[in-house]
This record gives C-alpha cells, structure tokens and sequence, in this order.
C-alpha cells in the first residue's frame, strides 16, 4: 500500500491559525461523539498546489447541523442551516465555513436536481465532478491531516489533469461542463482525452440545464481572474454556442475583457459589464433569447438591452463637434454599465472621449430653477413649465449659464421674447 501523505503541515503553514485552531477542536468535537470529519474538496486541492483558498468544507459522518450548533458556540460565529440537505454555514470575523452531512446523490433523469439520501464519505466523494476535487483530509486527532485519495486525484493533479469520476458525470449534471472549462482554464490543466470525449458527447444535454444554473456558471467564471480564456475554450468546444449561436469566445472578447479589468483595478469589472461585452454583438431578437435563456434579473437584462440599444447610437455619438446637451440627450437614459460596454467596444476616440465626458460630468450636471420658481416667475403651467426646464438644463450642460441668476435672465429673455 502506498504510504499515508500527511498534510498538517502544509495547513499549519497555508492556511490562517484562526482556522487551523477551528478545524482542530471541530476534529475533537467531533472525535468525542465517536463519529468522523473531514476536509474536503477545492481546499484540498488547493492545499496540494500551495495555491491560496480559505473555504473551508467539511464533511461529518453523523449530524452536520448539530455539529455546526455545538461548534457555533466556540466562535460566537453566526450559523444557517438548510435541514433539507442537512447542511449549515458558520460565519464569523471573515471567516465561512460550511459544514454538510455526508451524503450520496442519485439523478433520476439529464438536468434533473439529484436525490439525496444520507451516505458514507466515500459516497459523497464520489458524487463529485472531478478526481482533483474528491481529496479528503482527516481531521480526527488520532489522523489528523492524513490526505483520503480514493480516485486518483493526487496523481491527476501532478498530471494536471481534469478527469471525471465515471463516465455518466456530465449526462447526471451538465453544469459539470462548464466547471470542467472553468478548472481547466484557471488551473492551466488538460481535459483528459476520455473527459473530453464525455464532455463533447454530452453537450446537448447543456440544453436540459435551467436558466438558473447556467447563469450561476457563468457568474462563478465571470469571478475568474481570465474568464475569457474559459470562454474561448467553450467556443472551440461548441459549449458557449449553446448559451447562443451567435457568441463568440475570440481575441476580440479577450482584448475587451482586459481592458475592462484595468479600468475597474484593482476590483474585478462588475458581472453586468462582462456580459454587456460578450452579448455585444448580438441583435435585439438575439440579446432577448439570451436574456431568457438565463433568466437574467431585471437589471441584468436591462443593462444587455441597454447596451445593444446604445450601438445603434455610436455613430451619432462619433461627431467630432457635438455639445454638452447633445452627448447628453443621446446617453442619459442608459444604464452606466451599458455606456461603459460601448466606451469599450467603440474604437473611435471620439466616441470614447464623448462618453467619458458624459460619465466624468454631465450626468451630474443640473439645473437650479424649480418647476416653482417658474411659476412664480408667472409662466403657465403644463407643458411650457417642462419645455422651459429642459431648455435650461441644456444651457447649463452646454455652459451657457452658470448661476441661479444667470438661469433667472435667461428665462426672463426667453419671456421677453415670448419663447416658450
Ligand atoms: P472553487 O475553487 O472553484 O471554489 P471548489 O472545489 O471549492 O472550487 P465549489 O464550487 O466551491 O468548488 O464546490 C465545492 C465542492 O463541491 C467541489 O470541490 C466539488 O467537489 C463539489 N461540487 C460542486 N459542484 C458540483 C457539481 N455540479 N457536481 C459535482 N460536484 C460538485
Ligand atoms: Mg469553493
């Protein structure tokens, strides 16, 4: 047998002494009871790659949400449970850690959201997407740190390698899809050749997801450091085809998505602004399938129709000459993240400079007068009283007046006039 790889040392170094302290006693706690903890999954692996990652999961073969009440206390850590799956979180001072009941999963049908029946920790390893993510660490004193290899993930992982468990994983979930990309692309791992087979085979089945969970997808890949490269790949593979036919994964895309992340430095660019880029060559009817095949929010959906309905304005926005009033009159009523997707997709400077003005100033820009003060100044009212305000707020964009009396004179001259 091979010997036991022990990797206490490895979490003493890599992770915060908050946690080790915490995983300590909870492997204590949990030793007295006579039942077993484990730390499992993407810690793991991360542990073996020396790669930071302070999201703890754990396994317990007995109660997770009574261990989780008990372990509460220690902390004074805030805790929500899910008795459905027999799982809770702890939470305190930055620190998250979420606990669940071993379990094993059945899918009934493609796409289906599995049955769950309480299991052994070998189930519930193996009810997981790939080898590199079925690593289980002891934590009972007696073991504490002993690393559970069950399926070759250690090997896979000096291999970099991405490999399912068996050959069904994509046909019971085929999110896995998505994560597999995902892993391969940030891990700078391969697909192995049987995945990737099982992978292409399974593509179709990308249609039995809902909305729902592939959006969830996309959103933990718009949190990688380089979703692009993700992206590309699932291009090449006829993956992102299946989110819409028209998208593409291409060195446009990329340039795009840096561009956006040196604008949003040192954060990452918001969710909306990286969609905004890759639906930005769709059509109207081409943006609304999108929008409904992930089922995105109201705001999400706004800013894609947004930005779609702002591309059809950029040549517009192009004239070198334009006034305040008129950068503003073509913009003001689109979301800033959809402003900001065309300012990067647009590669007139005028454009660019146009909408940075915009987003810098004038949006901020307002006028003084009320719709009573004119009254008071005897202007009927109706619709003269929003002409006149809408007159007055493009002189102040345009820089024709500056003060609240400039604005009196000036409505005044217009009176004078019998300008409406
Ligand atoms: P990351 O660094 O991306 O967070 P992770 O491994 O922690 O990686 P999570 O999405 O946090 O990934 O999920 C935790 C664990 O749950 C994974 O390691 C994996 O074993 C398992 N898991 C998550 N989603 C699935 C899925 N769709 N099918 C099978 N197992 C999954
Ligand atoms: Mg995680």
């Amino acid at each position: 047998m091979a010997e036991t790889i022990n990797l206490s040392g490895k979490m003493e170094k890599q992770l915060p002494a908050e946690l080790v302290n915490f995983i300590r006693v909870a492997g204590e706690v949990v030793a007295s009871k006579g039942q077993s903890l484990h730390l499992v999954g993407g810690v793991v692996r991360d542990l073996l790659l020396g790669q930071a990652n302070f999201d703890l999961d754990l396994v317990v073969e007995g109660n997770a949400i009574e261990l989780a009440q008990q372990l509460a206390g220690i902390n004074q850590a805030k805790i929500t449970t899910h008795p459905r799956f027999n799982t809770a979180k702890l939470q305190w001072n930055k620190w998250s850690v979420d606990l669940a009941t071993a379990r094993s999963e059945t899918y009934a049908k493609p796409g289906a959201l599995p049955t769950v029946k309480p299991g052994s920790l070998s189930n519930d390893l193996f009810r997981r997407d790939f080898t590199i993510n079925t690593m289980a660490l002891e934590l009972n004193p007696s073991r504490y740190g002993d690393l559970i290899d069950l399926y070759g993930g250690n090997d896979d992982l000096k291999r970099k390698l991405i490999r399912v468990l068996h050959e069904k994983s994509f046909t019971d979930d085929a999110t896995r899809i998505w994560r597999g990309l995902r892993y391969e692309q940030r891990l700078n791992f391969q697909l192995e050749p049987t995945t990737l087979q099982l992978l292409k085979r399974d593509i179709p089945l990308l249609d039995t997801i809902s909305g729902d969970r592939i959006r969830h997808e996309l959103e933990l890949l718009f949190r990688e450091k380089h979703p692009e490269e993700a992206l590309r790949r699932a291009d090449e593979l006829g993956v992102l085809p299946k989110l819409h036919p028209s998208l593409k994964g291409n060195g446009w895309l990329a340039e795009k998505f840096e561009q956006a992340r040196k604008l949003n430095a040192p954060n990452s660019p918001p969710i909306g602004l990286y969609l905004a880029l890759l639906a930005y060559h769709l059509s109207n009817e081409e943006n609304e399938c999108l929008i409904s095949r992930l089922r995105l929010s109201k705001p999400l959906a706004q800013i894609l129709r947004d930005t779609i309905s702002l591309k059809g304005k950029l040549q517009s926005l192009a004239e070198p000459e334009l006034a305040p009033s008129s950068i503003y009159s073509l913009l003001y009523q689109y979301s800033s993240l959809a402003i900001t997707a065309n300012s990067l997709a647009s590669d007139t400077p005028a454009v660019r400079q146009h909408i940075q003005v915009f987003l810098s100033k004038l949006r901020y820009i307002k006028s003084t007068l009320t719709g009573e003060d004119l009254k008071r100044m005897s202007i009927a009212q109706g619709h003269h009283i929003r002409e006149i305000l809408h007159l007055l707020h493009q002189a102040r964009l345009d820089g024709k007046v500056t003060t609240k009396q400039g604005e009196e004179s000036l409505v005044n001259s217009w009176l004078a006039r019998n300008v409406k």
